[in-house]
């Protein structure tokens, strides 16, 4: 008695079919953000925009801020406004890699004693961007 043959499928088509689709999905996928060409294409590209119109990325927000309620003790000092003594409720602002406190009135000034570093350690993660420090000032209930 003969083996019976088995139906073998047929590749050829199968390939053929799988190819297709493969090209059928290939189209539907939504097109790639920015070629590699325009990407690598050099200074040109960065003055597509002006920089105050692009998306800051993490690391280009203008600056950051947050509230200090307490007393703030820097190298056990109590700090305070040097224009009204006032030494809570503060904002702390964080902006190239220098720190500045408002205090409630409004009054600004650089603290030389604080940087970045110690603002990283204290601040928390950010729970808002804005788009203008008045905004965050706002934000803030300042
Ligand atoms: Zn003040």
């Amino acid at each position: 008695m003969r083996k019976q043959r088995t139906q073998q499928p047929d590749w050829a088509a199968l390939h053929q079919w799988a190819a297709t689709a493969q090209a059928q999905i290939l189209q539907d996928l939504p097109p790639l953000g920015p070629q590699p060409a325009e990407a690598t294409s050099g200074p040109a590209a960065d003055d597509f925009l002006p920089a105050d119109l692009r998306v800051p990325s993490h690391d280009q927000v203008a600056g950051r801020m947050m509230p200090w309620r307490s007393p703030l003790v820097i190298d056990g000092e109590v700090a305070a406004c040097p224009e009204c003594g006032k030494y809570r409720d503060w904002l702390i602002l964080s902006t190239q890699d220098e720190v500045w406190l408002r205090c409630r009135a409004g009054h600004q000034y650089r603290e030389t004693r604080l940087d970045t570093a110690w603002y990283n350690r204290h601040a928390g993660p950010a729970d808002a961007t804005h788009a203008t420090f008045e905004d965050c000032l706002r934000h803030l209930g300042h």
